[in-house]
């Protein structure tokens, strides 16, 4: 039986969308869609679920950083409302998609990790 990789590891393997248990193959064949198995340790990545947790972390994170990050702009600056319609829409958007597949990846591993079964 292979030895179990370390936290830091299943952590660092997740958040680049690689498989928990050996690191090696990608967990994702497309943006958010996960692959049936590892191709290299045929972990069957079925039995791993993130739900929506990777979409609920993703709310918070880019929540967290551009809320003050808006209000701040606003404070400061006042500027005009054209101006946010203009420049936050892209930037949240921008920021969601990219953190999303990556925050998946990493509760993937973390789901992996506690052993976290699908309901049946
Ligand atoms: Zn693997």
């Amino acid at each position: 039986m292979q030895n179990k990789p370390s936290l830091s590891k299943v952590l660092k393997w997740g958040l680049c969308r690689r498989c928990p248990v050996c690191g090696t193959a990608g967990m994702f064949r497309g943006y958010l869609k996960i692959s049936d198995c590892c191709s290299t340790c045929q972990l069957d990545f079925d039995q791993i679920r993130s739900d929506d947790a990777p979409a609920y972390f993703t709310i918070a994170i880019v929540g967290h950083i551009l809320l003050p990050l808006i209000s701040y702009v606003e404070y400061r600056y006042s500027p005009s409302l054209m101006t946010h319609f203009i420049v936050w829409p892209p930037l949240i958007t921008a920021m969601t998609l990219g953190l999303l597949p990556y925050l998946k990846g990493l509760m993937m591993a973390v789901m992996w990790m506690v052993k976290v079964k699908p309901n049946t």
